[in-house]
């Protein structure tokens, strides 16, 4: 079976995100790039994803244009091949409806920095896309556009989209976002919630980027 091992890695994170329960149902979707190839192989669409097979995965090129898989993609497909032409280095994308993260997103708010894992993913805020509608060609080109050089971006009224250089990054970009949402949330409700300069930020990202975990 083409990229196997690839299909195998994204139903095994798609099952870790539903578990830790940033995905109600199937309202998410998830991607990675075979570099290799350059083909990317992304979730079915409604499908539950502890039901997921290998097989089950549907192989695309980077235009969307069908390679594998008798089932059909995510609605979501020309948003994910839309980020991966736009961003050449970055190996997956994960899109999830999470609460926190949701909750901002309709509010149509961008999330203020206020803790380091954060300032590690965007330069700034987490910013917020402008809204569209589910699966169509002008909610992947906006969504790309504004996701820029960030990892991670806000769709108004419908959730937030996260990348990463390999599917297990994406997946962490994604926890982190939903607990920075949270933290964000909470720490408004209290009041005198400081917000990280820009300067500030950018040190924190800079620091997180050269110098935490094993290397
Ligand atoms: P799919 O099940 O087609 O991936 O759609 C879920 C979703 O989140 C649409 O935005
Ligand atoms: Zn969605």
């Amino acid at each position: 079976m083409l990229l196997q091992e690839k299909r195998e890695e994204l139903i095994a994170v798609a099952q870790q995100i539903q578990k830790d329960k940033l995905v109600p149902l199937t309202f998410g979707n998830f991607s990675l790039r075979d570099f290799e190839t350059g083909y990317v192989c992304i979730t079915p669409s409604g499908m539950l994803y502890d039901q997921l097979k290998p097989e089950d995965i549907v192989v695309v090129d980077v235009d969307g244009n069908h390679v594998d898989g008798d089932r059909l993609p995510s609605i979501e497909k020309d948003l994910h091949c839309a980020v991966f032409r736009k961003r050449p280095e970055i190996g997956a994308v994960v899109h999830t409806h999470s609460t926190f993260v949701t909750t901002w997103a309709c509010c149509n708010k961008e999330i203020p920095t206020i803790v380091a894992e954060v300032a590690a993913l965007v330069k700034g805020k987490i910013k917020c896309a402008p809204y569209a509608l589910c699966g169509s060609q002008e909610l992947a080109a906006v969504t790309a556009e504004y996701l820029k050089e960030d990892d991670a971006i806000l769709m108004a009224n419908h959730g937030v989209l996260v990348v990463g250089d390999s599917i297990q990054r994406a997946y962490i970009n994604a926890v982190i976002v939903e607990e920075g949402a949270k933290v964000a949330f909470y720490a408004e409700q209290l009041g005198g919630m400081y917000v990280f300069t820009p300067e500030e930020c950018e040190t924190e990202r800079l620091s997180a980027n050269a110098g935490y975990g094993q290397r």
